[in-house]
């Protein structure tokens, strides 16, 4: 093939071509950060079509995020209009008119995109469902239908709670629905179903839940609703049991392609396996003629082990899917070794952070780009200094750059609870930002409720939706009359929908409910005429103006009424949106990207403004420029990965995700003092990471704040600090266990040169008496953990902390 008429194959370096070359069979991209492994895949779907003149239906690509896939899609459909724009008009795209561009595309679209299967996991399969659901066999004789709801977890957790309350008669405090929920949710993505649970429950509070969990599942089905975990369960479980199903999308998808392999869980991997190898095992899986499967990964950048990823699998790739037509018998595997991201300093502290990690292959990873300036670290007194430190250095960098743009910038954190000090000063600057996370769109009450009327259009089974929206906005039903409907429906087994709109019932109520009842009836009926004739867009107007929702916003006339007026708003944009995007656009498509929306897909390239993330939603993506907040031992790395290595060492990568997320500059912050889960100022230590960085990249460390105004307001604020920390613990009834005022000021200052360890007695000048518990590190790194009478562990920085062993 001749290299230099192939456009996906321009930009990329010999190991990139090789990867996007390579046909048939397995392969396994391994590289660090940055390296270029999203670009490979990219053009490797490209190369795919054009080249090797695959039919885009028979690629089935899987990327992390719903965003990544909607950007996978715009890139490839860039990359072949501008080819085609150049094989027809023989023009650079520049000078191609934007008619003509916008021609190109949708021709691309048409002819391309329309028909590639790129998303999550969970978006891919959910679709492949939507097909092939109602042939799945369950043991229980369970069964759903194509119209089939996703709950989410909120949906999920009511769910469970109204089991655990209303069928089994437990307590919710000592059964939490969210705690219950997790434990059924382990067990799935185990491909554990009740009666293997049950087998292997122990104790009392095991049975049981493995009864909620057996409950549950059959309320799903009644409800005709699936769970996230389910999205994938029930696909691997359809695929096992039914040859002919598994044939077919066997030989529909000949390429699978899979971005960021090292957060594969093994339900995951359950699916690659039985799509690729057709249920052959994968070792003797030999008929790779015109068929492959790649996979991209680092892993150094797995951190999703609390959600079952399990980086051993990127690890077993090449054993597992042996080509029998290469030379070792293993199949290839491509290594890439250049950085085309950050600078050689930022790339330098980040290789340098994971080299502590013990748990890793060692690569190499070299910086193409310059050297580019110092790291620069920001040590604050509290977390809202630390937030008036990082708007003063983003002022300054505005001041010091015309051409900087609020876009390039992202701010990134351990937790989400520390967006909201940080919101507070862009907002005071009046800098505009997003935050990515939090609480979703999807989960705004509001756009919940008019979700759940169209949810009960398409599937009148789905009870959780209907108990919704039955009073919503009001109807005069009260709560008495929708228990005595519950349990008719759940005593004679038939799906609330069918008592609830069944005209006896309703007139054996009489008085108000009725009345309201009726009402409800008519809507539900008449909305459901004009389901199949319309668009979801339409659909969604229609709903919030004939169910009286709008209207009763807009009488209500408060700000938040407004905001609410406005989601909802959104929410018709959001459907004309994915009519857009998707030709045969129905309202179970759009429904199944509502549910499915996650953290990180917020689209927000029409607006100039900062991000606002989690560490771990920042993956895969890039900045200019990148401040990492909240460096301090205990948040991050976080407390619970403390004492445990195989937790620490993700926190490690978590970090290293994070320094190689920033291209030019990177500016890292730590408070030497903050306020966790809403409760008193603790004293902080700085996170371990920042000793692993060498020192020679970093510079700072300085005390800065937004001018001599903050530093005056701070000095106040220290000053009546220690009142509050009183009267709070005054308030909170445990100051009784506090040294007294006189112990208080005797405390003569530091312990200088103490050799600590665990078990040794303390005296804090503000917490009293305590016990260490842990010790982390040794000599310049040391801190230790405190357990302190009446309260929880803290942990200190021993050179500095006012303690003293007694
Ligand atoms: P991560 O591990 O963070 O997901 P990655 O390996 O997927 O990173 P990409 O996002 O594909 O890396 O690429 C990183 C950056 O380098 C992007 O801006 C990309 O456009 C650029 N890039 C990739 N390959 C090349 C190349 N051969 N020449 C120039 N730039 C490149
Ligand atoms: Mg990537």
């Amino acid at each position: 093939m001749n290299q230099q008429s192939n456009s996906f194959l321009d930009g990329l370096n010999n190991e990139q071509s090789n990867a996007v070359n390579h046909f048939e069979g397995p392969l396994l991209v391994v590289a660090g950060a940055g390296s270029g492994k999203t670009r490979a895949l990219t053009h490797r779907i490209a190369h795919l079509i054009t080249e090797y003149k695959v039919d885009p239906s028979e690629i089935l690509a899987v990327t992390f995020t719903n965003k990544a896939a909607r950007e996978m899609k715009e890139r490839l459909e860039l990359l072949l209009a501008k080819r085609i724009a150049k094989y027809q008009l023989d023009q650079p795209w520049s000078s191609v008119s934007l008619v003509e561009q916008n021609q190109f595309r949708t021709r691309i679209y048409r002819e391309v995109t329309k028909d590639l299967w790129i998303g999550t996991f969970h978006a891919l399969f959910s679709k492949l469902l939507r097909f092939d659901i109602e042939k799945f066999v369950d043991k229980e004789g369970l069964k759903w239908t194509k119209y089939f709801s996703i709950y989410d977890e909120t949906d999920a957790q009511s769910l469970i709670k109204e089991i655990i309350i209303q069928d089994m008669n437990l307590d919710p405090k000592r059964f939490e629905p969210k705690k219950v929920r997790w434990a059924i949710s382990n067990a799935k993505n185990q491909g554990i179903l009740p009666d293997q649970f049950t087998q292997s429950a122990e104790g009392q509070r095991g049975k049981l839940i493995a009864q909620v969990y057996s409950l549950y599942r059959k309320a799903l089905a009644a409800n005709n609703a699936l769970d996230f975990d389910d999205l994938l369960l029930l696909p691997v479980q359809l695929l096992k049991q039914n040859e002919q199903v598994r044939s077919y999308w066997h030989n529909r998808f000949k390429h699978l392609l899979v971005d960021e392999y090292q957060d594969t869980n093994w339900t995951q991997y359950e699916l690659i396996k039985l799509l690729v190898t057709n249920g052959i095992n994968p070792s003797f899986f030999s008929s790779w003629s015109k068929r492959s499967v790649f996979v991209v990964g680092d892993a150094d950048q797995s951190i999703y082990s609390f959600r079952a990823a399990d980086f051993r699998i990127l690890m077993g790739f090449q054993e597992d899917f042996k080509n029998k037509n290469s030379l070792q018998g293993l199949s290839n595997v491509v290594k890439l070794e250049e950085n085309y991201r950050s600078t050689s300093t930022i790339l330098d502290a980040a290789n340098s952070l994971i080299s502590n990690n013990k748990e890793r292959l060692d690569k190499v990873l070299k910086a193409t780009r310059g050297e580019g300036e110092l790291i620069k670290l920001t040590r604050c007194d509290d977390e809202i200094s630390e937030a008036e430190a990082v708007v003063h250095r983003l002022r300054l960098l505005e001041a010091h750059n015309k051409d900087l743009k609020w876009g390039d910038i992202a701010i990134l954190y351990r937790t989400n609870a520390q967006s909201r000090v940080i919101e507070e000063s862009l907002v005071r600057w009046n800098i505009p930002y997003i935050v990515v996370g939090g609480l979703r769109f999807y989960d705004r009450r509001e756009v919940k409720d008019i979700l759940a009327y169209l949810r009960l259009l398409i599937n009148p089974s789905d009870s959780v939706s209907l108990l919704r929206i039955l009073n919503v906005p009001k109807r005069g039903i009260g709560k008495t009359t929708v228990q005595r409907f519950s349990d008719a429906s759940s005593q004679l087994g038939i799906p609330l929908w069918e008592v609830v709109s069944d005209p006896e019932a309703i007139r054996s109520l009489g008085g108000r409910s009725a009345k309201g009842l009726l009402k409800f009836k008519e809507l539900i009926d008449d909305l459901r005429l004009s389901l199949n004739n319309t668009e979801p867009s339409q659909l969604i107007q229609l709903v919030m103006e004939k169910s009286g929702y709008i209207s009763e916003l807009i009488a209500t006339a408060t700000d938040e009424a407004e905001e609410r007026r406005r989601n909802l708003q959104e929410l018709v944009n959001a459907s004309l949106q994915y009519q857009e995007e998707n030709e045969a656009a129905d309202l179970e498509g759009f429904l199944a990207t509502a549910a499915l929306a996650s953290d990180a897909d917020k689209k927000d390239t029409a607006h100039d403004r900062i991000t606002l993330m989690t560490l771990h939603s920042s993956k895969g993506l890039e900045f200019p420029i990148v401040c990492l907040v909240g460096l301090e031992q205990g948040l991050f790395p976080s407390y619970r990965s403390l004492d445990d290595p195989a937790s620490l060492e993700e926190e490690r990568r978590l970090c290293y995700v994070g320094l190689t997320r920033a291209k030019e500059r990177l500016f890292l912050f730590h408070a030497t003092e903050r306020r966790i889960w809403g409760g008193m100022r603790e004293p902080a230590v700085s996170s371990i990471f920042l000793s692993e960085i060498p020192s020679e990249l970093i510079e700072g460390d300085i005390q800065l704040a937004g001018g001599a105004a903050l530093r005056r307001e701070r000095r106040m604020d220290r000053l009546t600090r220690v009142d509050r920390r009183e009267d709070q613990l005054n308030s909170s009834g445990i100051s009784k266990n506090l040294p007294t005022n006189a112990v208080r000021r005797k405390y003569s200052g530091p312990a200088p040169g103490v050799s600590w360890e665990v078990g040794n007695k303390v005296l804090h000048s503000a917490f009293g008496e305590g016990e260490v518990t842990h010790i982390f590190g040794s000599g310049e790194k040391i801190s230790i953990a405190i357990k302190f009478v009446g309260m929880g562990p803290k942990i200190l920085d021993p050179r500095l902390a006012p303690i003293q062993p007694i």
